[in-house]
C-alpha cells in the first residue's frame, strides 16, 4: 500500500466531506498544532454554529422570559419537535417512533418499564458480557426490582481465545433459552471491540422466540445505519454526545415501534409531556398519551441541550448519513491498512475486520507495555482513549477526522513503538 503522507493527502482532496471539518473546533496542543482527536466516540467535537444556537435561546429567554415558550424565534414549547426529523433520519425511523428527551440510562430504564414485563416463565434477559457497565446495572436493578434472581440476566461471551460474539452463537443462545426470555437487549455497536451487531438477524430470532428486543445504540447513532424502524425493533435508546456531537452529557435519544404507538396495554412510566398536547395544559383529566414515541416523555426538556442537538443535527443533514458511512468505511479501512503495515507485529486489532461489522471504531490490543505507549501518543498529540487492561480505542470520526490525521496518528504510533 501507499504509506505516504503525500497518498493521504490526496485522499483527502477528493473527499466530498472534507469541508466539513471546518464547521468544527479542533482542540489545540500547546504548540499551536491541532491535536489528532480520534475520540469522537467518546465526546465529538463542538460544531462551530452550537454557540450560536445556544445564545439565541439565551438571547430570547432574556427578552421574553416566559412567552419565549410562544414568542423566542424556535418556540420552546414545541422545541423537541424541531429534532425530530432530522434525528429520525440518523437512526432510520418514523419521525413518530423518535423523541429527544432524558438521557441514555434513564431512558433505558424507561424503555424496560414498558418492555420486560417478566412473567413466572418468561423472565430473563440476555445482554453482552462485555456491555457497557451502565446498561448492565440497568438490567440488574430492574431484574431485582421485578423480584427475580441473578439467573435471570444472561450474558452472552465471545468463544475462548476470541474477542467477538459470533452472531451465530448469540442467535443460537436466543434459540436455546427461548421460552424463557423476556427481553433481549444488545449494544447495536459495542463499545469496547466497536463490533456491529445484526440488528435485523437479533430481532428476528428474539420475537420468534417471544421476547422483546431493544438496542442500546450509544455507539450507533451518527456512526452507522441503524435503520432501527426496518430492524423491527420494539425499542432503541442512545446518547448524543458521542458522534452526534451534541455537548458532554447532552440529551438522549429514544425510538418505540411504531406497533407499539397505540396499545394502552403496555405499562408506562408518565409525566405531563407525554399528555395529548391539545389538553395538557388542562391539567385536570386523566392521562391521554400522545399516540406516538412522545407518550414516554416525562418533563418539559431543557432547550439549552436540544439547541446544541439541533445545531449538530443540521450538519447531519447537510452531509448526508450515508455519504457518512461511506466515508468512515474508507476512513477506518485506510486507518487498519496502515496500522497493519507500520505496527502490526506489535498490536492486535480486535474489531471485527469486515466494513458491515464496525462502524468507524478500532480497538487497538496491547499486550506489551499498552499504557507506557497510550501516555507516550498522548504527549505527543494523539487524543484517544485507554480501556483497562490493555485497549486502545480510536475513532476516525468522518465527519471532522482527515485522511491526514489518521496518517499522523499511525505515524506517532509507529515513532512511539520504535522509541
Ligand atoms: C456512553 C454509554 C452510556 C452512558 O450512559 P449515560 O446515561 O448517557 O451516562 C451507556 N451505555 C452505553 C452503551 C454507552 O456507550
Amino acid at each position: 500500500m501507499n504509506t505516504s503522507l503525500e497518498h493521504a493527502r490526496q485522499l483527502d482532496e477528493t473527499d466530498e466531506l472534507r469541508q466539513f471539518r471546518d464547521a468544527f473546533h479542533i482542540p489545540k496542543q500547546a504548540n499551536g498544532e491541532d491535536h489528532i482527536y480520534l475520540c469522537g466516540n467518546s465526546l465529538g467535537l463542538q460544531p462551530k454554529e452550537t454557540a450560536a444556537a445556544l445564545t439565541q435561546e439565551l438571547n430570547d429567554w432574556a427578552k421574553y422570559g416566559v412567552e419565549g415558550h410562544f414568542h423566542a424565534k424556535n418556540p420552546w414549547l414545541p422545541y423537541h419537535e424541531f429534532l425530530t426529523q432530522a434525528m429520525a433520519n440518523v437512526v432510520g425511523a418514523l419521525p413518530e417512533e423518535v423523541v429527544v428527551m432524558n438521557t441514555l440510562s434513564v431512558n433505558l430504564h424507561l424503555m424496560m418499564v414498558s418492555f420486560y414485563r417478566p412473567t413466572q416463565e418468561r423472565y430473563k434477559i440476555i445482554i453482552e458480557a462485555d456491555a457497557f457497565p451502565s446498561d448492565v446495572y440497568a438490567v440488574e436493578s430492574q431484574i431485582q426490582f421485578h423480584g427475580y434472581g441473578p439467573d435471570a440476566c444472561i450474558k452472552v461471551k465471545p468463544r475462548e481465545g476470541e474477542h467477538t460474539i459470533r452472531t451465530a452463537d448469540l442467535l443460537d443462545l436466543i434459540n436455546r433459552e427461548g421460552d424463557k426470555v423476556a427481553l433481549v437487549l444488545i449494544g447495536n455497536t459495542n463499545y469496547y471491540t466497536g463490533q456491529f451487531f445484526d440488528m435485523k438477524a437479533i430481532t428476528v430470532a428474539g420475537h420468534r422466540a417471544g421476547a422483546l428486543v431493544g438496542f442500546d445504540c450509544a455507539h450507533g447513532a451518527g456512526n452507522v445505519p441503524l435503520e432501527l424502524h426496518d430492524s423491527g425493533a420494539d425499542f432503541a435508546v442512545w446518547c448524543s454526545y458521542k458522534y452526534l456531537n451534541s455537548g458532554p452529557g447532552s440529551l438522549g435519544g429514544c425510538f418505540v415501534h411504531q406497533r407499539h404507538h397505540k396499545d394502552k396495554s403496555i405499562p408506562r412510566f408518565t409525566g405531563w409531556w407525554g399528555h395529548n398536547k391539545a389538553t395538557r395544559f388542562g391539567m385536570r383529566d386523566g392521562f391521554d398519551p400522545i399516540p406516538t414515541a412522545e407518550a414516554w416523555q416525562l418533563s418539559n426538556p431543557p432547550i439549552l441541550s436540544m439547541a446544541a442537538i439541533r445545531a449538530s443535527l443540521q450538519l447531519f443533514e447537510a452531509a448526508g448519513i450515508h455519504n457518512l458511512r461511506k466515508k468512515a468505511i474508507s476512513l477506518t479501512n485506510y486507518m487498519e491498512a496502515l496500522l497493519i503495515e507500520q505496527c502490526g507485529h506489535a498490536i492486535e486489532i480486535i474489531t471485527p475486520s469486515e466494513s458491515k461489522e464496525r462502524g468507524s471504531q478500532l480497538s487497538l490490543l496491547v499486550t506489551k507495555q499498552g499504557k507506557p505507549l497510550f501516555d507516550a501518543i498522548t504527549q505527543a498529540g494523539v487524543i484517544a482513549d485507554w480501556r483497562e487492561p490493555n485497549v486502545i480505542r480510536v475513532s476516525p470520526v468522518p465527519m471532522y477526522n482527515s485522511y491526514e490525521d489518521v496518517w499522523r496518528f499511525v505515524d506517532v504510533m509507529y515513532n512511539q513503538m520504535k522509541a
